[in-house]
């Protein structure tokens, strides 16, 4: 599906093309700092369908633990991270899902790291809920 997304600020906007059903959750410590939240959910964008339609991402590269970098591009105004990628000729970005205007229509289709999720994360329909703020 086509899809289109911008960080909050509105500086970086683009335009994709993902499988609705491919988002996936990363329980990582990594992706907890880097995203500042519990976990992150990212949906893979081939190369060839990513467009930047404007602004310029800051980029962050992340050595692992196993040696492998890893680009990270966020808007250098207000934060947002946008996505993840190879370092050198990427084939594919994985997108943040909470940058993409169409995110509510994805499905997960698999939780990665589960070893360092947080012990409350499946206990959350249980806990008290307003419909705002
Ligand atoms: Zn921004
Ligand atoms: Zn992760």
């Amino acid at each position: 599906m086509k899809i289109d997304g911008r960080c909050h600020c509105g500086e970086i906007t683009f335009e994709a093309e993902v499988d609705p059903d491919a988002l996936h959750i990363c329980h990582c410590t990594d992706c907890q700092t880097l995203s500042g939240s519990a976990f992150r959910a990212n949906i893979p964008a081939p190369a060839e369908h990513f467009v930047l339609l404007s602004g310029t991402p800051k980029i962050y590269v992340k050595t692992a633990e196993s040696g492998n970098k890893r680009l990270h591009a966020f808007c250098g105004t207000c934060g947002a991270p946008i996505y993840s990628s190879a370092v050198e000729n990427p084939q594919s970005y994985g997108l943040r899902a909470g940058t993409i205007r169409q995110r509510a229509h994805f499905s997960p289709r698999r939780q990665i790291w589960r070893r360092s999720a947080l012990p409350w994360v499946d206990a959350l329909t249980g806990v008290p809920a307003t419909e705002q703020g």
